[in-house]
Formats: structure tokens, sequence, C-alpha cells
């Protein structure tokens, strides 16, 4: 334990706020060994990747808000963490640790987290859900570091809404009357499944169910603060020097240990410091929410917090806060009262944060897009918008510098966070980095106006006889540098349906459409989302899609997929205070769907004019489909979501325009392509074949090709034609999917012939690079 106070300790943020306010910034606390992740915003595991954070031996996560902008990464993390999308991935069994998640977070955690736990199961999975509503005890980690959770209630009276105040004010007497902050209430889940433990520990005195019901109220109740500590480093007592100042051997050198001063026999008096090499005083981190300004009171009241007001040993304050937070004067006063020496305050909001925001979040996708867009075809890979669509950077300064003349520096010790940032708290230098150097003082971020514009190839079509797909993510399990897991967007001149909708699918339509389009096209012009299977790469996403639809209170989206997905969604959704999204779930038949043709989702009773959708069972996982859609004009497409060969689908497909299909592996790999259901290259193109299709588009690539799977555009180039004078043998165009590339009926053609160019690029990427 002794080595403990010397361990690194630093915090380093994987992200800072995202460029339309929305998503929390994710911090990774270190101490040691120890790693611990703070919030999980959708697109997180990209981030670190993005940011080479190492996300093994992440065993503790914690949540500052339930809330969608803080939590919708958290089922794709523990996809990875949980070693099961490695096991998908690599054909392994089953990983010989266990894993062993511990998590804390306001009310609504447990039920969330429960949501996923198709995700995550495994006989050797112990998750143990924290949720903080009253005092608690700290978590203490092998490492020395312990985490204190402090809970904020949000104030009624500075809230926008007067209603149910007491009502409210009622079940919160209730609560402190009943609160018990010795014992924790244990509280575990019926689980359908028989996959390793998961416990709820809540230290509310209320049942889960109304916990539950508690959690859909208007407003979010709690949220919470964390408190990090670095265990204090006791002084070492030195006996030579003590016997030399004449204290003689025995109980004497106890008490000047134990910090007492002593008489020696000569009646002299010896103090502690005399004999004893310094004490250092434990140190701490302390990540402060305040999403606004109705939690201020409970920020000023908190006795957690108050002890840390004038304690030597913080040295950072990290605040993730709002923009209104900030200019609330009630707040600043209440950051002047923390007066350790060198303490510095590091601040996040929607507006402040987004300093790193002359680049586009993720630089290597982005760059390649460039190229390809630049190099290969304009009209068919659409540049990276991200850097295009950022908010206008608001320079909180002013509001500091007025403070301070009436209020000792706190502008001074005040500095803007952003993505990448790296506060360390002891020691004070480490890897070449001086503490606090890569924080921005208050008011150095240039202004970034907005420029509105949008990829030209994913317009909306005009016409009943044009469409138009992109590819949001091609790549299978989890994310990549180079390739976002499944989505893909068919637009139609009555409206826009997303065919599968893996984690990072709205930010991706922000990368192809701008912030404002992106918003937009989800918001008012997505009218359906086919989900296919219940893999976590495929569905994940479509949390935040109703996420920012119930932002603009959007008519209620139509949800086609398996069975489980509409348990999945109510589960998860309902974990978040706010109005519930809207949503009306189609739930796709087995029975129906194993036998030809398909079964036909009848999403015309509900969307006039929507394309008809008939799905088939496909060979997967249970409950695996692939879809057949009927566009207004006649023209079929079909997409066969994950699936091996399938026969079904073949017959499905017959006669269709264009098939999307999966092709996880290269050839050689066809073994891997069986144990784990999916499809090589040639069999997903022979499948086009049998189905007569004009077209045949790959997608869906293993991660263990960082790019495309070799030999891809070999296998794809456009074999000689075997037309004889009887006989006609379509051979189907191919082309090969890439994020952000757009396909209509004008430029199919001229997609099918890029092959050779795109490989070209995709070679010499890394190379230019450098
Ligand atoms: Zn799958």
């Amino acid at each position: 334990m002794a080595a403990a106070s010397t361990a690194d300790f630093g915090v380093e943020a994987v992200s800072g706020v995202l460029a339309d306010g929305h998503n929390a910034p994710s911090l990774v606390v270190t101490h040691g060994q120890e790693r611990v992740l703070i919030n999980v915003p959708e697109g997180c595991q990209r981030m670190c990747g993005e940011n080479k954070v190492r996300m093994a031996k992440m065993d503790h996560i914690l949540l500052t808000r339930m809330h969608a902008d803080c939590a919708l990464g958290l089922g794709g993390m523990l996809l990875t963490l949980s070693g099961v999308a490695s096991m998908r991935l690599e054909n392994t069994a089953a990983v010989d640790t266990t894993f062993d998640m511990n998590m804390y977070g306001p009310p609504g955690l447990g039920r969330f987290v429960h949501a996923h736990h198709h995700v995550y199961k495994r006989k050797q999975s112990r998750i143990t859900v924290h949720e903080v509503e009253n005092p608690s005890r700290p978590l203490e980690l092998p490492s020395g570091l312990s985490i204190l959770p402090v809970a904020l209630h949000r104030e009624e009276s500075r809230s926008k809404s007067e209603s149910d105040v007491d009502a409210e004010d009622e079940t919160r007497d209730a609560k402190r009357r009943k609160t018990n902050d010795k014992d924790d209430d244990d509280d575990t889940y019926a689980t359908p499944y028989n996959f390793g433990q998961f416990r709820v520990c809540s230290t509310a005195s209320k049942p889960l169910d109304n916990k539950v019901v508690d959690a859909q109220r208007e407003f979010e109740q709690v949220c919470c603060c964390y408190v990090m500590s670095a265990p204090a480093k006791r002084g070492k007592f030195l006996p030579a020097i003590a016997l030399k100042l004449g204290v003689p051997k025995g109980p004497d050198f106890g008490r000047l240990t134990r910090g007492e001063a002593v008489k020696t026999p000569e009646g002299k008096l010896v103090h502690p410091h005399e004999c004893m090499v310094e004490a250092e005083p434990a140190q701490h981190l302390l990540i402060i929410t305040c999403p606004d300004p109705a939690f201020i009171p409970a920020l000023e009241q908190s006795q957690e917090l108050k002890s840390f007001y004038e304690a030597p040993g913080v040295r950072f304050v990290i605040h993730l806060v709002s923009d209104v937070v900030l200019r609330d004067d009630a707040y600043l006063a209440w950051m002047q009262r923390f007066t350790g020496p060198a303490l510095e305050h590091v601040l996040f909001s929607e507006t402040l944060s987004v300093s790193a925001a002359d680049r586009p979040i993720f630089l290597s996708s982005a760059r390649i897009q460039a190229e390809l867009n630049a190099k290969v075809s304009s009209t068919c890979f659409a540049e990276d918008l991200s850097a295009a669509s950022n908010v206008v950077v608001a320079d909180l300064a002013p509001v500091f510098e007025k403070d301070e003349a009436t209020s000792g520096g706190l502008a001074s010790r005040t500095k803007a966070g952003s993505a990448r940032c790296l506060c360390i708290v002891h020691p004070e230098s480490r890897r070449g980095y001086h503490a606090a150097s890569s924080l921005l003082p208050l008011g150095s971020q240039a202004s970034l106006v907005t420029p509105s514009s949008s990829n030209p190839q994913a317009a909306r079509p005009e016409s009943e006889q044009d469409w138009s797909l992109t590819f949001l993510g091609t790549g299978s399990a989890i994310p990549s540098k180079y390739r976002n897991v499944s989505s893909i967007l068919l637009r139609t001149h009555s409206g826009s349906m997303l065919l599968d909708a893996g984690e990072g699918t709205c930010a991706q339509l922000a990368r192809l459409l701008g912030q404002e389009g992106a918003r937009d096209l989800v918001q008012t012009d997505l009218k359906c989302v086919y989900i296919s299977h219940m893999h976590a790469d495929h569905h994940l996403g479509l949390l935040n899609v109703l996420a920012w639809r119930a932002r603009a209170n959007s008519s209620a989206l139509v949800i086609v997929g398996p069975k489980a997905l509409g348990d999945f969604l109510e589960k998860s959704t309902g974990a978040f205070p706010g109005s519930s999204p809207q949503y009306r779930f189609i739930a796709l038949d087995r029975t129906q769907g194993s036998s030809l043709p398909g079964h036909l989702v009848e999403v015309g009773d509900v969307l006039p004019g929507a394309p008809r959708l008939s799905s088939v069972l496909v060979q997967h996982c249970y409950d695996a489909y692939g879809v057949v859609i009927t566009l207004a004009c006649g023209k079929k497409i079909v997409y066969s979501g994950d699936t091996e060969p399938c026969e079904r689908l073949a017959g499905a497909g017959t006669g269709a325009h264009l098939l999307i299909h999966e092709a996880t592996f290269e050839d050689e790999k066809v073994d891997q392509a069986r144990a784990k259901r999916h499809s090589t290259l040639s069999e997903a193109v022979s499948i086009g074949k049998k189905m007569g299709v004009d077209y045949t588009i790959l997608t869906h690539f293993s991660q263990r090709y960082p790019k495309v799977p070799p030999q891809i555009f070999e296998s794809t180039s456009p074999a000689p034609s075997t037309k004889s004078s009887d006989e006609v043998v379509k051979v189907p165009m191919v082309a090969v999917a890439s994020d952000l590339m757009t396909l209509r009926p004008a430029t199919l053609d001229h997609a099918c012939g890029l092959g050779p160019k795109v490989e070209e690029i995709l070679e010499t990427f890394d190379k230019t690079l450098a």
C-alpha cells in the first residue's frame, strides 16, 4: 500500500463535448494500474482508438448523469470489455478471465445496463451496478484509490416547471426519513438467461419499480459527482534522530509517529516534524457535474464536497456543466469556495470545449474520405463534414474577468478542457507533460462560424424513380479507424429509412449531411428503421436516433425488427428521465418468415407511400432476417443482414435489382465464416448471381482487415461475359462499400468500376500520411 501514494494519478479526456453540444465528455482516470472510465457517450470506443487511450483493464465505469449524452456508448463498451467482441472476431472460445465490472451512476442505470444483457451475456460476467441516490460509502480500489460518489438532487424551485413541486417534496422527505447510509439495499433483477451475476445495489429506499417511474419524469432528478482520492503518504519516522533529540525508545516513539509531541526526560518538548520525513497529504480529483442551475443549491449544501473546499491535496476540479450554469453567479461563487493552494478548475461545457473544433473527430477516416472524394469519385464518395459543422465557440472569459476583480483570482486558475487534455495530479510532470500543459486558458478559442454545407450526392431524391443508398457503417463487430459498424441509409422521395443502426449512426449522418442536415433527416425525414438481428453492431445506435427525435417531439418512428428488440427498446429508453421517445414497433415473425417468399411487413399501413418490406429468415444467430424492399418505382433492393450463404434469401430476392450482402471474411477464411455463420466475398457474389440481380454491393467487413479484405478487388472485378447464343447468364456488377459512399440509380455502373482506383488510394493512404 505504501507504493500507492506515489503511483501516477491523473485524468485524461477521451472526448470533449461533440460539435453539436450533445454528448458529454468522457474521461479516464488513471491511478497506478487502475483505470476508471467516466461517462460513455456514443462513439466513446472509437474515440479511445482515435486518441490512443487504452481500453484494457477498465473495470470501473462511472456515469455522472442518466442521460442519453452520457450513456449511449455503454452497450458497445460492455461488448468490447467483456471480450465478447474479440471472441466473435477471432473465433476463440471464451476468454478465461472473468468479466467483473463495477458501475456507479444515478437511478435508472441498473435498468439500462440490464436492458443490454443480450450484448455482454457470458457465464463468467459479474456486473454490479450501484445506483447512487443518497450518501454512500466510497469504493476502495486495490491501488489505494478511493472513489466517493456524491449524489445531487434537483432543487425544484430553481427549475422551469413549478408543477408537482409539492408531490416531489413529499417523496423527497420520505426518502430522507428512510435514508440508510450504512447498508446498501441489494436488489437483483430476475434474469431471463443464466449468464453469470447481475446485481443492483441501491442507496434508495424505494423498490426499483417505483424508481423506474421516477426516472421517467420530465427532468432528471439526480446527478452524480465523484471525488477520487489517492491515499496520504504518512511521514516516515526517523528513530536515530529521535534518540539524538533525547527521546527514549518506547511508547514515545509511537506517539511521535501518530503526530503527537512528546516531552523528553530532560523536559524538552520534541515535535514530530523534528524527527519525521514530511507527510504528503491525500491527493484529490473532483469531477463535478451540474447540467442545469437547479442543481446548484445541492452543490452548495453538499457536506461531502464541503470538506474539500480547503483541502491542500485538491489539484483539479473538473466541471462537466452547461453554459447556462457557467453564467450563473451562484455557480461562480461556489467555485470560489475552493481555495486549495495548487487547485485548478477545468471546464467542459457545450460550447466551451469544442476547442479541437478545427479538426474532424475521426481524423484518419476524414482524410481517407477526402482522398476518395477528390481522387476517385465525387459522385460516390462524400467528404466528412464534421469539421464544417461546428457550433460557434463561446468565449466565457468575460464572465470570469468580471469576477476576477471582486474575487481572488478565479479566472487565472480556470482553464478550458478539451478532447485529449491531460490533467496530472501526481507526480507533477509525467511522460514529458507538465501537469496542465494541455489545458487552454479561457478565451483562447477561435470563434468558428458554422458553414451550412452538405454532401450533394446524399441529397433527398426528387422523383419516384430516384433513390439513394448511403453506407454509414461498413465494418463488423466493433467500430474501427476506417469503418463504423453497420448502418445503411435508404432515401426515397417520400422519406428515409435506415437498414440497421449500429452505434454512432447519428454521428455518421452528421459527417455526411452536416449537423443541421443530420438533425433534419433524423427528426423529420426518417420514417422507418429496420433492424436485421440482435447483434450489438446492428442496433445500438437506434437509441440515439430515438433520443434525437425525442428532443424535437418527432412523430412516432416505425421500427421493424426481431421480437427481442421491442423488449430492449422498452427497457433501455425507460431508464432515462425526460419524455419517452415515440415509436411504433413491428416485430418480425419467425413462423411466417421461415417459408418462402418471406413475411410481408405492411409498413405501408402505418406510413403511406413507404417501401414494402418482406423479411426472410436467414442463417446467422437466432431470429436474424434479410429483407426485400420494394420501392415505389417497383424496383427491389435486397439486404442480407448477417448470414452465411442462405437459399431462402436467394429465393426471396430472385429478380431483384440490387443486393446488399455481407462479406465478412476473405475467401481463405471460409472455416471461420462457417463457424461464425457469416459469408465470404465469393459466397456473397455468388448469391447475387443466383438471384439474378443487376448489382451486388459488398459490406460488413471483419475488423481483422483494417481497410478491406485482401484480393477483394480481384474477386469483384467484372467477370468476362458468359453470354452464349441461347443461354443468357446474368453476371451482376459488384461494388465494394465504404463508409459515406452513396449509390444512386445513375451512379451504379460508375461505382462498380471504381475498384482499382479505390485500391490504389487505400494502399498508399497510410504512407502518404507520414
Ligand atoms: Zn451478426
